[in-house]
This record gives structure tokens, C-alpha cells and sequence, in this order.
């Protein structure tokens, strides 16, 4: 039995039963649906209302073939997706992902969290997620193109600025909303702000990029000042995978004082005493498109490790993962403890498997849940779509000023529902319930809509 309340154990025997293929979906509801249970204990107009198995079902789930032509000529087919997860509070919103291992369960895994993340960001944004198990990795720039260009003529028909607004993940960075924009706009004849991440040309916003990392970041250091009156200066840092996320929370982590020593991607890892030099990594990463391990021609004296697992083996004080679902396992999380990590605060969405997050609760670590934590880069997409409909656009400044108001409400709200309602400090049951009330609330107050 997982659960004490027989509502919860009901909804939850059923999603394992309809969905049983689908095993990331299923571990991401058993985690919220564990933090909610006081909350469902004192409020029965929840069972009353049906309210759980509303939320663990989506509003629509809709897959497409892509077909597009290689530079050879030969014609490929992938699979698109679009889950379109829960709309109480706001159009749905939520990001593209293209890599291989996409499928039905991820994207629903995915889909279900950004439900809660949207809604702690106390912006007015439903749940969704998309993607493709399309591989971007050694494509041209013109089958990336063609491929965004088929993939959005099926997908614009679901879209649209009030309706669903997807944005960037894995594999999806300016270079491929500036496709699926411009296809977007050519088939609907529209210029509205239908996808965030764009170019700053053309209706992007200034520190969209940085968000996720900088949030991230800004994130940590509130629970360090609030939780243990301590800060990221002096400190050493581990940063898994070296994308988006991992680049601008290094940047940040770097300009509060700490050093980072170590980076990875899915081949491996480097390891550079005196601190990475992240201008070398952006120019590998971001210009370039290459594997980490090319950082060994311009520092022979970093170290390069194959295989990307054992990164959590390097001493560090703060962890920070920020590569991919369930990279930190139990065996990660000890060696972590046992070199005398107190802070690990997760970058990518469910990184830390369930065992591993007991080994850090178990052993005081501060934990930061992905749906707090990583929130910044929805939150100021958020922003985006505001900028858009107003016809204008904040200055850096003020972007970043906003970013770090709603990172720090977003620790206030999910330390007091803590409070309220499991362990003080228990972030991952406080980020879950805060973000679930607000939905739950909207849901009852528009009647069995969904
Ligand atoms: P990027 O594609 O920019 O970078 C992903 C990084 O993770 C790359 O270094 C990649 O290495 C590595 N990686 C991917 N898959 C694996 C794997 N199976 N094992 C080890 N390393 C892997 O993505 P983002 O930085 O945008 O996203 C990273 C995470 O953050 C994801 O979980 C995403 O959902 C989450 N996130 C992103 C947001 C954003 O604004 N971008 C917002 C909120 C969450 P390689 O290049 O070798 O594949």
C-alpha cells in the first residue's frame, strides 16, 4: 500500500493500471500525489469534487507523425507530441523537447509537473509539454529547419497565444523556435506571441536565456540565506550536463563567489581544479556544437572522465543537476553525502530519483525540487507572453529584477505550505502542495469542466 488515504490509493492504483507502460509518468504522480495526502486529509471537498483524478488525467494528449527529407534525399518519419495537461489557471504552456528517448511517459511526466512549476510561479499558466523523439544531434541547419517545419504543420493547429504556448528543452534552443516561429506565422498568417524562447529580433525576451540557470541559482541562495543563514560564496560546485540550464547556472554560481569544477554532457565529464572557464565551455557548447571533452585542447591540465555518471563522485559542497530525468541515483546521492555535499538543488526536471532524494532528506541535505527550483525559465516566459501582448519590452534589468522577486516568493510559498502541512524545510511536499492549492481551488470554482 503507498498510501494511507484510500482516495489516494484508488486514483493512484488506477493511473498505474490505465498507464502501466509509462513508468516516469507513474513515479511523478506517486511523488505528488505522496506530498498531498494531509492536504486531502483536511479538505474532503477534494474527494468530493473529484478533483485528483481530474489532475492525473490530461485535458487532451496528442501524438502526429512527422515525416520530413533528409539532406541525402531519403525520407524520415519521427512522432510529435503535444499533452495539454491542465488548463484551470492559464492557457496551457510548457516546452518542446526532440531527443530519442522521447516518448508517451516522458512527455507526460513532463507535461504533469509543469501543471505545479506554472502555478508556483504565481502567473496566470496551465500545464503542457511537447516534443519529438527526433534526434537533433548531427542533423544540418537544413534538416533542422525542415524537420521544425513539418513538425509545426500539424502542431499549429493546437496552438496558439491564448490557447497553448510551447517554448524550448532538450534540444530546442533559439535555433529551432526561430523555425517553428516562422512556420507557425507563414501558415496562419499571425504575428502573435505563440512560442517563447524567440530571438530578441523578433519578439524575444531579454534574460529568457539565463532564466532557468540564474533562477535556479537565485533559488538556492534564498534557502541557503533563510534555511542556514549561509550563501554560495566560497563554495565548490558540481554542474551536470553543460546546455542551457547548466551554462547560465554556472554563470551565476560563478558571480555569487563559488567555483565550479565540474561539467558534463552524455559522453562524460571534466574536472577542473581552479574553476571551469565557462567562456571556453560557451564556445564548445553554444557556437561549436561539440563534445565536452574538446575543453583538453584549450586546458591540458582539466581532466576528462568517459561516461557522465560517476560526476557525483567529485567533492563539491552545492550539487546542481542540470541534464536529465533520473541521472542521480541512490549510489549518486551517497558518494554526494559521504564528500560532504549539503546543498543539492535540481536544474532539469526530476533529475534525483526517488531513492536518491531519501538518501538526501536522511542525511539534512538542503533539497531543492526541480518544480521550484528550475521555475525561473517558465516564469519568465511567462514574462515574454506579457511583453508580447503589451507590444513592448523590459530591459534586462527588470526582467532579471522580476526573476529574482518570483524565485524568492516561490521559496516562501513552498517553505510555508511546508509548514503548514508536512515538516518545515520539507521543500519537495511544500512546492508540490503550494502549487496543487491554487490549481485545486480554480478546478472547484469552474465547476466539472475537466
Ligand atoms: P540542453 O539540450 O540545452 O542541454 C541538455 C544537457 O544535458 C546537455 O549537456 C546534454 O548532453 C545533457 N544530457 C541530455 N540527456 C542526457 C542523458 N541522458 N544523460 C546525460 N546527459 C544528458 O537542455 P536544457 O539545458 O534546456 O535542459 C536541461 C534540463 O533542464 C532538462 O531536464 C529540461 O527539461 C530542464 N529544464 C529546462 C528549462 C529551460 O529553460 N531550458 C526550463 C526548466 C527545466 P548532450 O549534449 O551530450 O546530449
Amino acid at each position: 500500500m503507498s498510501f494511507k488515504n484510500t482516495y489516494l490509493q484508488q486514483v493512484f492504483a488506477t493511473v498505474c493500471e490505465k498507464n502501466s507502460t509509462q513508468p516516469e509518468f507513474i513515479q511523478a504522480v506517486k511523488e505528488v500525489l505522496t506530498s498531498l495526502e494531509p492536504v486531502v486529509e483536511k479538505r474532503p471537498d477534494i474527494e468530493k469534487n473529484g478533483i485528483i483524478e481530474r489532475l492525473v488525467e490530461p485535458e487532451r494528449f496528442i501524438t502526429f507523425k512527422v515525416a520530413w527529407v533528409a539532406d541525402n534525399g531519403k525520407v524520415c518519419v519521427n512522432r510529435g507530441y503535444r499533452v495539454q495537461f491542465n488548463s484551470a489557471i492559464g492557457p496551457y504552456k510548457g516546452g518542446l523537447r526532440f531527443h530519442p528517448s522521447v516518448n508517451d511517459s516522458i512527455i507526460k511526466f513532463l507535461g504533469f509537473e509543469q501543471c505545479f512549476k506554472n502555478s508556483l510561479t504565481g502567473l496566470p499558466m496551465g500545464g503542457g509539454k511537447g516534443g519529438s523523439d527526433f534526434d537533433p544531434k548531427g542533423k544540418s541547419d537544413n534538416e533542422i529547419m525542415r524537420f521544425c517545419q513539418s513538425f509545426m504543420t500539424e502542431l499549429y493547429r493546437h496552438i496558439g497565444a491564448d490557447v497553448d504556448v510551447p517554448a524550448g528543452d532538450i534540444g530546442v534552443g533559439a535555433r529551432e523556435i526561430g523555425y517553428l516561429f516562422g512556420q507557425y506565422k507563414r501558415i496562419v498568417n499571425n504575428y502573435t506571441g505563440v512560442l517563447t524562447g524567440k530571438g530578441l529580433t523578433y519578439g524575444g525576451s531579454l534574460g529568457r536565456k539565463q532564466a532557468t540557470g540564474y533562477g535556479l541559482c537565485y533559488f538556492t541562495q534564498e534557502m541557503l540565506s533563510k534555511m542556514k543563514n549561509d550563501s554560495f560564496s566560497g563554495k565548490k560546485v558540481v554542474i551536470s550536463g553543460s546546455g542551457n540550464v547548466a551554462i547560465y547556472a554556472a554563470e551565476k554560481a560563478k558571480s555569487f563567489g563559488a567555483t565550479v569544477v565540474a561539467m558534463s554532457d552524455s559522453n562524460g565529464y571534466i574536472y577542473d581544479e581552479n574553476g571551469i572557464d565557462l567562456d571556453i565551455i560557451k564556445q564548445i557548447k553554444e557556437v561549436e556544437r561539440k563534445r565536452i571533452f574538446e575543453y583538453l585542447n584549450y586546458k591540458p591540465t582539466a581532466k576528462y572522465t568517459e561516461g557522465c555518471k560517476n560526476i557525483w563522485t567529485v567533492p563539491c559542497d552545492i550539487a546542481l543537476p542540470c541534464a536529465t530525468q533520473n541521472e542521480l541515483d541512490k549510489e549518486g546521492a551517497e558518494a554526494l553525502v559521504k564528500n560532504g555535499c549539503f546543498v543539492v538543488a535540481e536544474g532539469a526536471n526530476m533529475p534525483s530519483t526517488p531513492e536518491a532524494v531519501l538518501v538526501f532528506q536522511s542525511n539534512n541535505v538542503l533539497f531543492a525540487p526541480a518544480k521550484a527550483a528550475n521555475a525561473g525559465g517558465v516564469a519568465t516566459s511567462g514574462l515574454e507572453m506579457s511583453q508580447n501582448s503589451m507590444r513592448y519590452s523590459w530591459t534586462f534589468e527588470e526582467v532579471d529584477t522580476k526573476l529574482q522577486e518570483i524565485m524568492k516568493n516561490i521559496f516562501a510559498s513552498a517553505y510555508k505550505a511546508s509548514e503548514e502541512y508536512a515538516t518545515a524545510g520539507d521543500l519537495v511536499s511544500g512546492a508540490n502542495i503550494a502549487g496543487f492549492i491554487k490549481i485545486c481551488d480554480s478546478m472547484i470554482a469552474q465547476g466539472v469542466a475537466y
